[in-house]
């Protein structure tokens, strides 16, 4: 198993070996791409600039499983939001990936919305889910007894789920790795000089030379920037932050679906949800930027989601706020995903993944995978991919501290170190021993929920400093 973080890279997998595939990106798509890649006997290489997986957008997102109803129809993305949200549905049983299926109301708060509900539902139709229905006034309110005054009516989406973000990416890298994937991280791609025939691609990194005969640029917000290092113009990346608050654990009982609001022309607009943490979501803003690198928050953004969550739940807003944060959504100017093959280049672009990424990234892997067969990569016979079972951080599941067998075995699980989230001196310990480990406070947060809580580190940090700084030693 290799995770590499410093030192010069191995020069391909043997001496003088170049590998098969390199997938630029560890983001989720870039991780689920290497975790199908790695069904085969090949030589695979996910090659990641920061210090961890899902560093990107993929760790400040909405964390909604979709189902796709509201896809545009007949498009990439809508194929893969259905088959990826299926796929991640029965990925995230068989992993122990928390998702906790809540189902969806999409509410209309005027005449103009409520006219659209029908649309909405044909629109379901046509991208396959034939599940949803009208929810009168009378029902809305019984079925969410603190949504604010006004409601018309609603369309009721069941099967839309909430999932966990940060368990998703990391338990397709482990299962990657696990399975004989080489995961470089802290390895910006720099420069490429592009192969020729029977030649491989080299990839000039901050930490020396990669050859690879086949490459996926899977960068996210960087996408347009890396097409350029092997000559590609095809369009041009604008971030789309989305700003968004966390309300405390004490606002989950106010809220029982997903509460959407009727789509707009920038996107899905500001929604209510729950987290499978047992917080509650209010989010995300959309605003188009210049700065790849913008995830601050701002009054205006902040007061402007305060403003809409009043409306759609008003009790929210005399809750207690634990976090604020934004992700950057890679919007392309296209209605669709960005992916195109270049078979003469053996070079694939899984770019323009905006808001649906999450959802899709299994789908997303097998589609790359099957381009990168079509431009000449000979996969070879299917083989089981290494078994994961990933740590629960859901609410909705056991949590080690409430199991008394497993304390008794190992007392280490008795031992609260984060009392906001709960979260136990054993968890730590697993999860700076685990495949993939954490590098930063914040990587540990995203495996195990110390930190996150309504202290925000403010009791638990130096305890949770000092066991990271000694299991990292
Ligand atoms: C506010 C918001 C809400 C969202 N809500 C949802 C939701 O509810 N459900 C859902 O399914 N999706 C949602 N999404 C979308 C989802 O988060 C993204 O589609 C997904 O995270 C994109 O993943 P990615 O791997 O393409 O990009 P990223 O996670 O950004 O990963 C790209 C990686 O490439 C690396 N990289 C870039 N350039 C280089 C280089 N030269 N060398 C090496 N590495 C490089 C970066 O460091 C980064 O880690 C939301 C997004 C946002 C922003």
């Amino acid at each position: 198993m290799t995770v590499t973080r410093r030192g010069a890279l191995p020069d391909g997998p043997g001496p003088g070996a170049a590998y098969d595939v390199t997938v630029v990106g560890a983001g989720v798509v870039g991780c689920a791409i290497a975790r199908e890649l790695a069904r085969y006997s090949l030589r695979v290489a996910l090659v990641e600039a920061s210090g961890d997986v899902g560093e990107g957008s993929s760790k400040a997102n909405t964390a909604i499983l979709h189902t796709g109803f509201d896809a545009v129809p007949g498009s990439l993305e809508a194929r893969l939001v259905r088959e990826g949200g299926r796929l991640l549905a029965a990925y995230a049983r068989e992993t122990g990936i928390p998702v906790e299926p809540v189902g969806a109301l999409l509410v209309a708060w005027d005449e103009e919305q409520l006219a659209a509900l029908p649309r909405l539902a044909a629109k379901a139709e046509r991208n396959g889910h034939h599940g949803t229905r009208p929810v009168g006034a009378a029902e809305l309110r019984t079925l969410e007894p603190h949504l604010g005054p006004g409601a018309l009516g609603a369309l009721a989406v069941p099967d839309e789920s909430v999932v966990c973000p940060w368990t998703t990416p990391l338990a397709y890298a482990t299962q990657a790795v696990r399975s004989g994937v080489d995961l470089h991280l802290d390895c910006p791609v720099e420069k490429v000089r592009p192969g020729g025939p029977g030649t491989p691609h080299r990839l000039i990194t901050r930490r020396g030379v990669l050859r690879t005969r086949y490459l996926v640029n899977a960068c996210g917000l960087y996408a347009d920037a890396f097409d350029a290092l092997v000559g590609r113009y095809d369009f041009t990346v604008t971030p789309r932050r989305g700003q968004l608050l966390v309300f405390d654990k004490l606002a989950r009982g106010l809220v029982r679906h997903i509460l959407l609001p009727v789509p707009g022309v920038l996107g899905k607009g500001v929604l209510v949800a729950p987290t499978v943490y047992g917080n509650v979501l209010l989010g995300p803003t959309a605003e188009d930027l210049d700065d790849k690198t913008a995830t601050g928050s701002t009054a205006e953004g902040l007061a402007a989601l305060r403003a809409q969550g009043g409306r759609i739940l008003p009790a929210l807003l005399d809750e207690e706020v634990t976090a604020v944060y934004a992700g950057l959504r890679a919007a392309t100017g296209a209605e669709d995903y960005r992916i195109a093959a270049h078979p003469g280049l053996r070079y694939v672009t899984v770019g323009g993944i905006r808001s649906t990424g999450l959802t899709a990234s299994l789908a997303l892997g097998r589609h790359t995978v099957g381009l990168l067969a079509d431009a000449g990569l000979e996969l070879g016979p299917e083989r089981p991919l290494a078994p994961v079972t990933m740590p629960n951080l859901g609410e909705a599941f056991p949590r080690p501290y409430r199991d008394a067998a497993r304390i008794a075995r190992d007392p280490a699980y008795g031992e609260i170190v984060c009392h906001c989230e709960r979260v136990t001196r054993g968890e730590i310990r697993d999860a700076l021993a685990s495949t993939v480990p954490p590098a930063s406070l914040d990587g540990l947060r995203r495996r195990t929920r110390a930190r996150g809580g309504r202290c925000q580190g403010f009791s638990c940090g130096a305890a949770v400093r000092v066991l990271f700084e000694e299991g990292t030693r």
